[in-house]
C-alpha cells in the first residue's frame, strides 16, 4: 500500500511543543494512501476531523441505535451523540496526559461509522448472513467497516474514494480486526499480524468509548425504567457515589441523583485511567510514538477500577442489555436485517442502481455495505417496502 511521503511539508501546530513525546504529531504524520498538498490553516488531523464531521456516514449516526431502538424516545442516545460523548470524555484525557486531541477527537467521531442500524444485534445478523453466503469473505466487522466507509464508501472526493485520512486515524478506527482480515489490508493492520499497539490516542479514545457507553446505558436504562436503582446500589462504584451524593445533599430529586452520580463517576474513571496510565507510560519509559507501538498496552485503568467497571459490566448485561423488552427489540431487528439480506441476496435487482452489486464475491460485501449504511428507520421503512401486504 502507498503511503504518502513522509516529507512533505506539513502546516506546522503551535500546539506540537505542548505535547508530550510519545503523543503522535501531525507534522511527523505518515501520511494519506493519496498524497495531497497539505492544509494551509488547520493540521493534518484537524482535516480528518473535518473531513468525518462532513461525510453522510457521520450524519447517520443521529438516527442508529445504540441500545434503544432510535424511535424508542428522544432522550436515548444515538450513536450521534455517543460518539460526541466519546470524544469529549477522550479529549478531557488526551489534554491531562499531552496527546494529541485533534487525532484523538478525530478517531472518537469516527470509531462507529461502520455500525450497522440496530445496533449489536444488527451487526451479529449480517455477520451471521456473511458467513453463511460466503464462508471465506471475511464476515462483517464493524471496525472494519468503520475503515471501509472512510477507505472506500464515502464518494465526496473527486480524486479518491473515501475520505482519505491519515494513517494514524486510519489504523486507530480499527480497533479490532480477524489475523485473516488483517492480512489482507496492510500496514494500518499490520499490529494485528505482528503483535503491537496502536497509538496512545488510539488506546484512550477506546477506553473513553467504554466510559462513555457504561455511563449512558446506567443513565438511558434508568430514564427507561427497565433498570431500577436498587440493581446498581449493590455495585461498590455506583453505589459508593450515590450514597455519597445522598450524604451531600439529602432529599435530592431521583433525576438529579442520578446526573450527579454518574457525572461523579465519568470523573473518577478519568482521573484513574489518568493516572494509572501516566504510571504506567513512565515505567514503560516510551518516549515516541513508535515506542508506545512496541510496547505494551499503556493506557488502562488501575485494577481496582478495572475489577469494579467489570462489576458494573456484569449487572448491565444481566439488566438490561438482557431485558425481555431489550430481547424483544433485538430480534426483531436481527429478522429485519436478515431478511432484507435474503431478499437482496436472491435478486439484486431489489437494490437502488447505484447499489448494484457486482458478481461474485463483492455480491455480497456489495449487499452488506448497503445494509451496514441503513439507519434504523430506514431499515424498518425499506423492510416494509419490500414485505407488508398492508402497505403494498
Ligand atoms: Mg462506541
Amino acid at each position: 500500500m502507498r503511503t504518502a511521503e513522509r516529507d512533505v511539508r506539513r502546516t506546522p501546530d503551535p500546539r506540537e511543543a505542548s505535547l508530550a513525546p510519545y503523543a503522535c504529531s501531525a507534522t511527523t504524520s505518515r501520511g494519506r494512501l493519496h498524497p495531497e498538498p497539505s492544509p494551509h490553516d488547520r493540521t493534518e488531523y484537524q482535516r480528518d476531523r473535518d473531513r468525518i464531521i462532513h461525510c453522510s456516514a457521520f450524519r447517520r449516526l443521529e438516527y442508529k441505535t445504540q441500545v434503544f431502538l432510535n424511535h424508542e424516545g428522544d432522550l436515548f442516545r444515538t450513536r450521534l451523540t455517543h460518539s460526541l460523548e466519546v470524544a469529549q470524555i477522550a479529549r478531557s484525557i488526551a489534554q491531562s496526559l499531552g496527546l494529541n486531541e485533534d487525532l484523538t477527537e478525530a478517531i472518537a467521531l469516527a470509531h462507529d461509522l461502520g455500525h450497522t442500524p440496530f445496533g449489536h444485534a444488527g451487526q451479529d445478523a449480517l455477520a451471521g448472513c456473511m458467513r453463511a453466503r460466503d464462508p471465506d469473505g471475511g464476515g462483517f466487522e464493524h471496525n472494519l467497516q468503520s475503515l471501509r466507509v472512510v477507505d472506500h464508501l464515502e464518494e465526496r472526493y473527486a480524486a479518491f474514494d473515501g475520505l482519505n485520512l491519515t494513517f494514524e486515524t486510519r489504523e486507530a478506527i480499527l480497533k479490532h480486526c480477524s489475523r485473516r482480515n488483517a492480512q489482507r489490508l496492510g500496514p494500518v493492520a499490520a499490529r494485528f499480524v505482528d503483535g503491537g499497539q496502536p497509538s496512545l490516542e488510539a488506546q484512550v479514545t477506546n477506553l473513553a468509548d467504554e466510559i462513555a457507553y457504561n455511563n449512558h446505558d446506567i443513565d438511558d436504562g434508568l430514564r427507561s425504567g427497565l433498570l431500577q436503582l436498587d440493581q446498581l446500589e449493590p455495585i461498590a462504584f455506583f453505589g459508593g457515589h450515590l450514597h455519597a451524593v445522598r450524604r451531600a445533599y439529602p432529599g435530592l430529586a431521583t433525576k438529579r441523583l442520578v446526573a450527579e452520580t454518574i457525572r461523579r463517576m465519568i470523573s473518577a474513571l478519568i482521573a484513574d485511567l489518568v493516572a494509572s496510565s501516566r504510571q504506567r507510560i513512565a515505567t514503560a519509559g516510551v518516549d515516541t510514538p513508535d515506542a508506545v507501538r512496541q510496547a505494551a498496552a499503556l493506557a488502562g485503568f488501575s485494577p481496582p477500577v478495572r475489577e469494579q467497571l467489570a462489576a458494573l459490566q456484569r449487572t448491565l448485561r444481566h439488566a438490561l442489555y438482557r431485558h425481555p423488552q431489550v430481547l424483544r427489540s433485538t430480534t426483531k431487528a436481527a429478522r429485519v436485517l436478515r431478511e432484507l439480506f435474503d431478499a437482496y441476496a436472491d435478486d439484486p435487482r431489489l437494490l437502488p442502481q447505484e447499489h448494484q452489486p457486482g458478481e461474485g464475491p463483492m455480491r455480497w460485501r456489495g449487499i452488506a455495505d448497503y445494509i451496514a449504511g441503513m439507519t434504523d428507520r430506514y431499515a424498518i421503512k425499506e423492510h416494509r417496502r419490500l414485505f407488508s401486504v398492508q402497505d403494498w
